[in-house]
């Protein structure tokens, strides 16, 4: 299965919703009322049933790569008119879970009718979140970025220009780490929405700082942890907190490394955009977050 170019998604997007005037063929109403086509009604109807298009399911792969416990193919569908007016009345009254919403309607793992969304990495809900973007809103964006120099530059963006980095199919999950001095080794899994609201909720009941909010972190994404090929037994994420912070700082620091360099961040779609700037007559490259210019929402 190629993935699909945003050509293809657009060809396919105009096979699939013929062309339709806006205004109606037929001024009769249900009533058998003959209105003028303009009459409000029939612009109203006529509006509606254009905005009722044929629902299109594309596939996609993940790029967990079917690594975390669920399929790497997945099909998504455009965002509807209807599914953009309710994540915009769930966001404006701050209703918690609106994108997982989103998600949940768009997207399906053929066979596995009541997955749970919550277990999906967060690397692969931005994966869903960009591609839902790029083939509801399809085309060229104007973006603009502000040089070292603070100069304002205007640019296109194309769905093409982000790379896709997804896990290798050879590589070993959960991860495996090992601490040089306390020679244990650590077991690390990708991180989750369901686990961001475990950290989230661990953290009200802690001093939160930041390292203690990476210490939870880690702890959470921890697999197992063995010692000399023995598994070390624990009962909550707070004895896996306590064994961190009893680590060396070298050894910790091993873990904190891996964690945030190998983990999640690894993963997904990069966007490295190269700019120049007429002012200062230089340029470069600069690395840009995908999400602030692939949003689902106006
Ligand atoms: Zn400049």
């Amino acid at each position: 299965m190629e993935p699909k170019n945003l050509q293809m998604i657009q060809r396919e997007k105009m096979q699939a919703s013929m062309p339709q005037e806006i205004l109606p063929t037929s001024n009769i109403n249900e009533q058998g009322n003959s209105l003028a086509q303009n009459h409000i009604i029939n612009i109203t109807k006529a509006l509606k049933e254009k905005q009722t298009k044929q629902v299109v399911w594309f596939d996609f792969e993940l790029p967990s790569n079917g690594k975390c416990g669920y399929p790497k193919e997945i099909k998504l569908r455009e965002l509807t008119t209807e599914d953009e007016k309710i994540l915009i009345k769930e966001m404006f009254s701050s209703k918690e879970n609106s994108i997982l919403n989103v998600i949940r309607k768009c997207s399906k793992f053929e066979n596995i009718p009541d997955f749970n969304f919550e277990n999906l990495t967060t690397f692969d809900q931005d994966f869903i979140l960009i591609e839902l973007s790029a083939i509801t809103f399809p085309g060229e964006k104007n973006i603009s970025i502000t040089d070292e120099a603070n100069h304002k530059i205007t640019m296109k963006l194309n769905k093409e220009e982000l790379s896709l980095t997804s896990v290798p199919n050879d590589s070993e999950y959960p991860f495996k780490v090992i601490t040089p001095i306390s020679n244990i080794t650590w077991y690390l899994n990708f991180m989750t929405l369901k686990k961001l609201k475990e950290i989230d909720k661990a953290i009200k009941s802690l001093s939160a700082d930041i390292l203690t909010r990476l210490l939870v972190s880690i702890s959470l994404s921890t697999e197992k942890v063995e010692i000399n090929g023995q598994n070390i037994t624990f009962d909550n994420f707070y004895e896996i907190v306590k064994l961190l912070d009893t680590l060396t700082p070298s050894d910790l620091k091993v873990i904190i490394d891996f964690y945030n360099e190998k983990t999640g961040a690894a993963y997904g779609y990069k966007l490295n955009k190269e700019y120049y700037c007429t002012e200062c007559g230089k340029g470069g490259v600069m690395e840009l977050e995908p999400l602030n210019f692939f949003r689902i929402t106006i």
